[in-house]
């Protein structure tokens, strides 16, 4: 573990490095906040049943971009994070979603943003990475593409999302995105980023989550997947900035992921992010006070924390 510590709560982050190489490659999040002042045991236990899941699709063969979407599935049903079942409405009342898959194989990405009605955002998006020649469908548009692929719609919001009626910014505002970053048997990288967004967030808004190259990333290289206040991590490209340090500067994934959220939190943003390099090892860089993860340790285990 790496401390830098530093008066300008911006400027502090931490890393944490497995070193060892891995055969088994997996990380999820659950979102970057102050979760040092609540019981996150509940959570904590969900993040290591999910993890148990995706273990078992990697011991079976499952592809990365397979294993990362159904992960973000159970993530997305849970209600435990900001996405899925736990999305908080805007500033209008209504629930918009945003979710980003992609393939390091191929750089086949499918995003939505700005989605309503629709169970799993990241079920969507990867019908755009499978079904369609684009990249990104927003609004209208991602909605009568959902209903044409058959995707599972949500009929009455009030009866399904857990958090009713916040219209305006709590003052303990806490971030809750998931994501998936996975390395599959082939050694192929894939990464998916779902949200709620911010609660509270203007009608339309969309941050970083559903972006390429901001929250979610995944090429040859690194899988990326980032929570945390989005304007600043689209103001720093931060999943692309960390595979082009790799690439161009030489640097490690370890460098290049804390060097990343470092200059975010230069920018005043916060959060953090979970990464996977091809020797599989997990990064989770952060500058908040936690960052909910699993990940599986070099010796193969299942490890939980905040
Ligand atoms: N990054 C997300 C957004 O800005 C929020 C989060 O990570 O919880 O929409």
């Amino acid at each position: 573990m790496t401390l830098i510590e530093s008066s300008n709560r911006f400027l502090v982050f931490k890393e944490k490095i497995m070193t060892n190489t891995h055969s088994l490659s997996l990380a999820i999040h659950g979102g970057a906040g102050q979760y040092d002042i609540k019981d996150e045991s509940e959570r904590i236990a969900h993040l290591r049943s999910v993890m148990v899941e995706g273990r078992r699709m990697l011991r079976d063969g499952a592809l990365a971009i397979d294993v990362a979407e159904s992960l973000a599935v159970l993530l997305e049903d849970s209600g435990h994070y900001v996405a899925g079942k736990g999305t908080g409405p805007n500033s209008a009342g209504e629930y918009e979603l945003d979710a980003c898959l992609m393939n390091g194989e191929n750089r086949k990405i499918g995003a939505v943003c700005a989605l309503k009605g629709y169970k799993n955002p990241i079920c969507v998006a990867r019908k755009v990475l499978d079904n369609t020649p684009h990249v990104m469908l927003a609004g209208r548009g991602a909605e009568n593409f959902a209903s044409a692929q058959n995707c599972t719609q949500i009929l009455n919001p009030l009866d399904y999302y857990i958090i009713q009626g916040i219209t305006r910014l709590p003052e303990d505002l806490d971030t809750g995105t998931i994501g998936v970053v996975v390395r599959d048997v082939n050694g192929h990288l894939a990464a998916a980023t779902s949200t709620g967004g911010l609660l509270g967030k203007m009608q339309g808004r969309v941050g970083d989550s559903p972006l390429p190259g901001a929250g979610c990333w995944a090429d040859e290289r690194v899988a990326v997947s980032c929570t945390g206040q989005g304007e600043y991590f689209v103001k720093t490209a931060i999943a692309a900035d960390i595979s082009a340090r790799i690439r161009y500067g030489g640097y490690t994934l370890q460098a290049a992921s804390a060097g990343a959220i470092h200059d975010m939190g230069l920018q005043g943003g916060y959060g953090g992010l979970i990464a996977l390099g091809r020797s599989g090892e997990p990064v989770f860089p952060y500058n908040s006070k936690g960052m909910r993860r699993g990940w599986i340790d070099a010796e193969g285990e299942i490890q939980a924390s905040v």
